[in-house]
This record gives C-alpha cells, structure tokens and sequence, in this order.
C-alpha cells in the first residue's frame, strides 16, 4: 500500500479564452492505509483530482507523490498510469457479460502479460477470499446481485494494487443493493488496509466508507475531516448542504435569541452575535410535539403543519411560525400529522448553526 502526498496541486483546462480552474490548488496528505472520500457537487473538480492522482490528467502545477516516489510533476507525468499500481473502479457493476467471473477476474492480469499459472493462482486466491469459488464458471447473468459486485471488486483488487481510486462506484446500483455493496468496499478496504480514494456527490458513499473526507468546491477543499465532522460542523452552508438534508432559515438574532419570526426563538449558541444569520438546522434535530419539552430540545415556539408526506421511512412535515407563513421548516416525524393543525416546534439546539452573507459557520 502507499501513502499519497499531494502539494499544491493545480489542474487548468483551456476553452478558447475561457480558463477552468478544474483543481485549484490542492494540498493533502492520504497516509498509508486510508479510506479518503472526495465530496462535491457536480463539475467541482472531483473526477479531474481523482484522473491527476491516477496519472491520466498532466498537473498545470504541483506534485504527486506515492510514498516517496514523484509520480506527477509540474507539466508532466513522472510514473505512467500503467506502472502507478492502481485499480480504477468507475462502476461496480460493469461485468464483461459474455466472460465468466474467472474471466472477468483473470482480464486485468491477462492485459498485464501476467504469466498464465500465476494468473490461475491469483484468480482462485481472490475468488477464495470473495466466496466466488464455486460461480467462477458462471457467466454475470447466472450470478445474484452480490455476487456481481464481488466479482467486480475481485477484478479491481487481483493485481494488489497499492491505491484503489473510485468514481461513483454506486452510482448505477438499485437502492436495494447499493448499501450492502457499500459494505462490503468498506469491510474488503479495511481487512487489506487498502489506500482508497472515493470520490461521490452522495454523502452516504462518502459517509459509509470514508475515514476522512475532503469537500471539493471549485477545484479547492472547503474542509477537510472526519465524515461525522463533516455533517455536524460543517465549515460552511454549501458544505452543510452537501452532507444531508438542512434547514436553512433567515434569521435576526438579538439580545441572546435567535428569532426564526417574531414569536419563535431559541437561545443563541453564541451570546456574542448580533444581527442577520441563516439558521441551519437538520430535520432530526427539530421536533414537533403536544408538550413543551423532551429530552435535550428547547421550545421555540407554535407552528402550523402546511404538508405532511411519506418519504424513505420518515413522515417529511412542513410546518411555518403561526405569525409568519414564509418562514418553512422541515420536519422529519413518526406519523402523519395534519396539515392545519398547530404544535410546538422544539429544536436541538445545540446542534444547530449559524451562516453568516458568505455562508461561513460563525457557531463552530
Ligand atoms: P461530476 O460530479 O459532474 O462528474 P466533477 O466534480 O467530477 O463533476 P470534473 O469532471 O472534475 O468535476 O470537472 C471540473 C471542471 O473541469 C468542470 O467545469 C468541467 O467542465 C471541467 N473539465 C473537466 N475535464 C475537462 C476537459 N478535458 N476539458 C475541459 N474542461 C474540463
């Protein structure tokens, strides 16, 4: 395995006269053994950070390195892709169908003029630690779901790579599958203590296997830390609003309290502040109840229910301040609550945080 050390990183495309500052200036330290996970929004620089390590980009500036060795310099490439050690995976799925798993396995050795004896003993090793051995003459379509992502990460793993590098590996996976596919990257990534990069625009990729996470906004990381950081404290609201659902409100705060509309409030995280915030809150962190407390939630105030909905196991509810209806908040419920009724808004709130007009989190 190697540590990957990469310092100042720079990667510019050209179109005509327009510069795109793909990757922008990018220091980061993977140490030995790491599952690193690359959040960020769509075109911020994830694929093109993930091809530079892979030796596929030139660097415009900035170095690579795989342990010790240079592999990327300024203007060019030191180690070539095929002699970086890496496994790419773009997408678990993608199983050669007219080759059986020992073939689809076998491929990245055959392609490497690995001799035909070794072949056969790495490709039964693997097939050995992945439960394959007894479908290893079977073609994809004879194979269940989870059989087809082990074989595809048997593929990606024969040749020991020292770094495995993923690009929305989930992507095209039925929910069903996805997160049982998630586990067993994360459960085959730390056995071998594989150095991994795993880049995503869905947190729970990132979430579910990362140890460290870096958020990439145009081509430089906003914050870089452990995933549950990420989500808890996140350095700013694009960052809050990558890691998962949020509540982003306006909000006066004064003399202690933050005002989400003129009757409902809740104590200020920062006796300091003064002034106009956003309010970020999750849905988990915000209940609506008949009493005025429960456990570790303050009372903010008396709302009314506007919708009430199904969605993934929760009750999503939008309720708004009874004296203001354009402020919205979204709560995630047990049951249904009907719209039009009135309830107590309780929030948790020492999770909840405040944006300042740049969007950075003053409450950290
Ligand atoms: P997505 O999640 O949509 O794949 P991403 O975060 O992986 O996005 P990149 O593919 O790295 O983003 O692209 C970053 C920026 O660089 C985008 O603006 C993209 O259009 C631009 N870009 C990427 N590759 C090239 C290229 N070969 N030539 C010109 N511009 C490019």
């Amino acid at each position: 395995m190697a540590s990957v050390r990469v310092e100042n990183l720079k990667k510019i495309f050209r179109r005509g006269k327009i510069e795109v500052r793909a990757v922008d200036g990018i220091t980061i330290t993977i140490p030995d053994g790491q599952a690193f996970g690359v959040l960020g929004p769509s075109g911020h620089g994830k694929t093109t950070f993930l091809r530079l390590i892979a030796g596929l980009e030139v660097p415009t500036d900035g170095t690579i390195y795989f342990d010790d060795e240079l592999v990327s310099a300024p203007g060019r490439i030191v180690v070539e892709p095929e002699h970086r050690g890496i496994a790419m995976v773009f997408q678990l799925w993608a199983l050669y169908p007219n080759m059986t798993v020992y073939d689809n396995i076998a491929f990245p050795l055959r392609n490497a003029k690995v001799p035909k004896s070794e072949i056969d003993k790495k490709v039964k090793e693997i097939a050995e630690e992945l439960g394959l051995t007894k479908v290893l003459n079977h073609y994809p379509r004879e194979l269940s779901g989870g059989q087809m992502q082990r074989t595809a990460i048997a593929r990606a793993l024969v040749k020991n790579p020292r770094l495995l590098l993923m690009d929305e590996p989930f992507s095209n996976l039925d929910a069903a599958v996805r997160d049982s596919a998630r586990a067993l990257v994360r459960k085959i990534q730390r056995e071998r203590k594989l150095t991994t990069i795993i880049v995503s625009h869905d947190p729970a990729d990132i979430f579910s296997i990362a140890e460290v996470a870096g958020v990439i906004i145009n081509g430089k990381f906003a914050q870089v830390s452990s995933p549950t950081d990420i989500y808890d404290n996140p350095a700013n609201e694009v960052v809050a609003k990558l890691g998962g659902d949020i509540n982003i409100v306006n909000v006066t705060v004064s003399g202690g309290f933050i005002y989400l509309s003129s009757s409902v409030k809740v104590p200020s995280p920062n006796p300091k502040l003064e002034g106009k915030y956003r309010l970020g809150v999750r849905p988990e962190d915000v209940m609506l109840s008949d009493s005025t407390d429960a456990p570790g939630m303050t009372f903010a105030g008396k709302v009314k229910v506007k919708v009430s909905s199904y969605v993934a196991g929760v009750f999503r509810t939008v309720v708004s301040p009874i004296d203001d209806d354009s402020v919205e908040l979204m709560v995630n419920m047990g049951g249904y609550v009907e719209p039009g009724s009135e309830k107590n808004l309780l929030i948790r709130t020492q999770k909840i945080k405040l944006f300042d007009e740049n969007g950075e989190n003053v409450t950290l």
